[in-house]
């Protein structure tokens, strides 16, 4: 009699363990039940077809119904072949003498070549790090997909950048392009969790895919090293789905709009100062663009993102997680995007406000009478030029 103490080497001398070769002609040929004996969800990774699955802990309960004649012949198999083994001989404890285990389990059925029925789109090791989300029916495996299928350009590594940078990449999102033409600098690190200490002097393309690259290697990272500007944008941003702007600087937000609109691609937009936020989802022509929201940006001595001004750390956090969780309802087709809704956030009191936004029918960007501008008009509005010229700004 078998105890689970037995060394499996003992075992496996009382086993018939069969080529792989001879256990597929005989399960196409009709001649014997296969069984697998693995968890759940080792089963729902990968699993060979025709097989019936039985967990080993359950085998002994369930073999009555899977095979109620005790001369039945069965073949079984685990990931190698000891659990199956150790399946086998409890099985001819209880009389079952035609049973054979298939050496080398699934493990040595992949690697002969051999196919097996697995989900389509996610890997084994897909399936495993973003079980929690494929486990939430409004994602599931499609949504999950999707999400690696997807290609999202982040303006800015820094502090909005740089939290939702992480997120998307630990989501799983496939491609994260970023643009920024900066170096880390110690005091981006109070916020802009992406980057480390160490990096301090590095460009933060290359600190922010280093730590992407670490968390999930299924991100492909893009990095853009370089400003956008007119000349630039409409051929960085042609390749994604979804824009992040974290932009530093009005220029590059309205810049950053015009090029969305003519692309027709969504802008998940959101800024920061002291302790407070605000954030909104721009579609072009399903809501209002970011013109139709603030028509021309405040007076350059009154726009706090031309000067070194303090921001709470967590606010950038906080933000960048929202911004984050825009793209990934995006991505996915769930939920209701902030499309036409400016979500205010106080973190002094702690306190979320929302403001409806219509389009404006007569903004010059998105507007029903909107004239085509030239593409080195993109961006412009009055005092272009002297906006924020050869001031600092917070990053
Ligand atoms: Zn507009």
């Amino acid at each position: 009699m078998a105890t689970a103490a037995e060394p499996l080497e003992r075992v496996k001398e009382r086993i018939d363990l069969i080529a792989n070769g001879k256990a597929r002609a005989e399960v196409e040929a009709g001649d014997a039940k296969l069984i697998d004996v693995r968890e759940p969800h080792e089963w729902d990774e990968a699993h060979l077809e025709g097989a019936v699955h039985v967990p080993q802990g359950e085998l002994l309960d369930h073999i009555g119904e899977v095979a109620p004649h005790r001369a039945e012949r069965i073949v079984l198999y685990c990931r190698t072949d000891n659990r199956s083994s150790r399946a086998a001989d409890a099985l001819q404890d209880l009389g079952y003498d035609n049973v054979s285990v298939m050496r080398g389990g699934i493990v040595g059925w992949q690697e002969a070549g051999f196919p097996v029925i697995a989900p389509e789109g996610l890997s084994p090791e897909q399936r495993m790090r973003y079980s929690r989300h494929t486990l939430l029916p409004e994602v599931g495996d499609e949504g999950q997909d999707r999400l690696l299928n997807s290609k999202v350009l982040l303006i800015g590594a820094g502090r909005l950048g740089a939290p939702s940078a992480l997120s998307l990449a630990a989501a799983g999102v496939g491609t994260l392009g970023i643009v920024d033409d900066d170096v880390v600098d110690e005091t981006n690190l109070q916020r802009q969790v992406i980057h480390t200490t160490d990096r301090v002097g590095m460009p933060k393309t290359a600190s922010a895919r280093a730590s992407i690259e670490a968390l999930n290697p299924d991100v492909n990272v893009v990095e853009h090293r370089t400003r956008l500007d007119a000349d630039n944008i409409l051929d960085i941003i042609a390749d994604y789905d979804v824009l992040v702007d974290g932009a530093d600087n009005f220029p590059t937000r309205y810049l950053l709009n015009d090029a969305s609109v003519r692309l027709q691609k969504p802008v998940v937009s959101a800024s920061i100062l002291a302790f407070d936020g605000q954030i909104s989802t721009f579609v072009p022509y399903e809501g209002p663009c970011y013109r139709c929201l603030y028509p021309v940006p405040p007076p350059p001595e009154m726009a706090p993102s031309c000067g070194a001004a303090g921001v709470l750390g967590v606010m950038a956090g906080i933000m960048g997680l929202l911004q984050a969780n825009e793209v990934i309802k995006l991505v996915a087709g769930i939920g209701e995007p902030l499309i036409g809704r400016l979500l205010l956030y106080d973190s002094l009191g702690t306190r979320f406000t929302e403001l409806k936004v219509n389009r404006d029918p007569d903004c010059p960007i998105c507007g029903d009478a909107a004239p085509e501008i030239d593409e080195s008009e993109m961006g412009k509005f009055p005092d272009y030029e002297a906006f924020c010229a050869g001031t600092p700004v917070l990053r």
